[in-house]
């Protein structure tokens, strides 16, 4: 036999019996966006590298060690997208939406980073963003966090995530931070790791979302970012917190949230959950206000959030929440001479009579006992049973899989019966 070909590591395929949980997320998402009146846009996949090089940060981690980046074949250097916020800006530039105009989008689809695979972190994943411009208001930040808290309740999750919230000022605050805080690692270098290090000179503020629990217990005593937001920032932050309070959305101040992403600026958030273990940030944000500008726009305020597709599908896992309804409602049983062909007829007829009604027909023969073992197996609620006598007299058998009673019908009147599985 020949070599089977696996898929790439840490990229999945999402299986027929996963893909009814998938589309329960995705539609809840939907539906939610829309209850806000916000429209989708769908970017391509691959983007020039310069995109993320100068949006996301050179010094981030995406940037420097988890982008797949490839020439393609006339030497341009490209990249997967590893996050939406750079392409979307990008597509609002290019198509020259923002000039005037706010606009509130949404997106979803795949991600690629290379990382270590492991439970809730994946080489190709999906978000979904939402992204906002025009608006420079606490406001819009209360409701996209509001939006997002809504659909934490939608899915049934909403006490198994909590929110946690944080203001990293405007970059002339985060300049007189930055020096600070420089001087206050430099104190304690025998402590960094080479991580540390490393950003301490490129990244500062990055060190404060640290791991290493030796360097998180000297942070304690470093310079806190609070203390040196300007006035604007004080007062936004202030706004926005007094917003969620009236929503009745409780959130913790972390004052060392910072993101791993450079263009953030004022609010930055994150929704976490303790259900996954490790990789519990299920849907993070803030606002990006020089974004636009820097990539060659005009000057306009941005704010935004991209929340982790596989890990709320884990999430509805671990907690149970998996319950989806079944793909088929009737399975179509035909044996006989000239059955087969009036059984599909009819198929066709009741998808046309019952919208919404999914109704699976048997092929490949085989008896009445084969057929229902088939029937059971695609999960379907009834069988419709149409024998030659059946066909002859325009009559179908409804046999109820579940409670397992069988009455006939006539062709036209099984309809009614029909319309009750929907
Ligand atoms: P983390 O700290 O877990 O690496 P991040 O800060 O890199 O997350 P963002 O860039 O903010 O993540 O992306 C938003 C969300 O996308 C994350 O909160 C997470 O839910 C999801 N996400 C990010 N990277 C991955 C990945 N490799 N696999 C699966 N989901 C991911
Ligand atoms: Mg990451």
């Amino acid at each position: 036999m020949a070599k089977t070909i696996q898929a790439i590591r840490g990229m999945n395929d999402c299986l027929p019996t996963q893909s009814p949980l998938w589309q329960k997320l995705e539609n809840a998402v939907k539906s939610v966006v829309s209850a806000y009146g916000y429209n989708e846009v769908r970017m391509p996949i691959v983007e020039e590298t310069s995109l993320f090089s100068r949006a996301v940060g050179e010094e981030t981690d995406v940037v420097s060690k988890e982008m797949y980046t490839f020439e393609d074949r006339n030497g341009d250097s490209l990249t997967l997208r590893p996050e939406g916020t750079a392409g979307c800006v990008r597509a609002c530039i290019q198509n020259n939406l923002i000039n005037r105009d706010e606009q509130r989008l949404w997106y979803m689809g795949p991600m690629f980073r290379y990382e270590r695979p492991q439970k809730g972190r994946y080489r190709q994943f999906h978000q979904c963003g939402v992204e906002v411009f025009g608006l420079n208001g606490p406001d819009v930040d209360a409701e996209l966090i509001m939006m997002t808290a809504r659909l934490w309740r939608e899915l049934g999750i909403n006490e198994h995530v909590r929110l946690e919230l944080n203001s990293i000022g405007s970059l002339e605050d985060r300049a007189s931070y930055r020096t600070a805080l420089v001087a206050f690692l430099e104190q304690h270098v025998d402590v960094l790791d080479d991580d540390c290090k490393r950003r301490m000179h490129t990244n500062p503020l990055r060190v404060l979302d640290t791991k290493n629990p030796d360097v998180q217990a000297i942070l304690g005593d470093a310079p806190r970012l609070s203390e040196y937001l300007g006035e604007e920032s004080k007062a936004h932050f202030a706004g926005l917190c007094e917003l969620l309070d009236a929503a009745g959305i409780e959130y913790t101040v972390n004052e060392r949230l910072v993101r791993g992403l450079d263009y953030y600026n004022r609010t930055v958030f994150e929704w976490i959950t303790e259900s996954l273990g490790a990789q519990g940030t299920v849907c993070g944000g803030g606002r990006y206000d020089g974004l636009v500008e820097q990539l060659g726009g005009k000057d306009t305020p941005a704010v935004g959030f991209a929340m982790g597709l596989e890990r709320l599908v884990l999430m509805l896992e671990t907690l149970e929440l998996n319950d989806v309804r079944r793909s088929v409602d009737v399975y179509m049983v035909t044996a006989g001479e000239g059955t087969m062909m009036a059984g599909m007829k009819l198929a066709e007829q009741l998808r046309e009579q019952v919208p919404g009604l999914r109704v699976m027909s048997h092929f490949g023969g085989g008896n009445f006992k084969k057929q229902f073992k088939r029937a059971d197996k695609a999960g379907a609620a009834v069988a419709l049973v149409l024998g030659e006598n059946e066909v002859a007299d325009n009559t179908v058998v409804l046999k109820d899989l579940i409670g397992g009673t069988q009455e006939t019908y006539s062709q036209a009147e099984v309809v009614t019966k029909l319309v009750e599985l929907v």
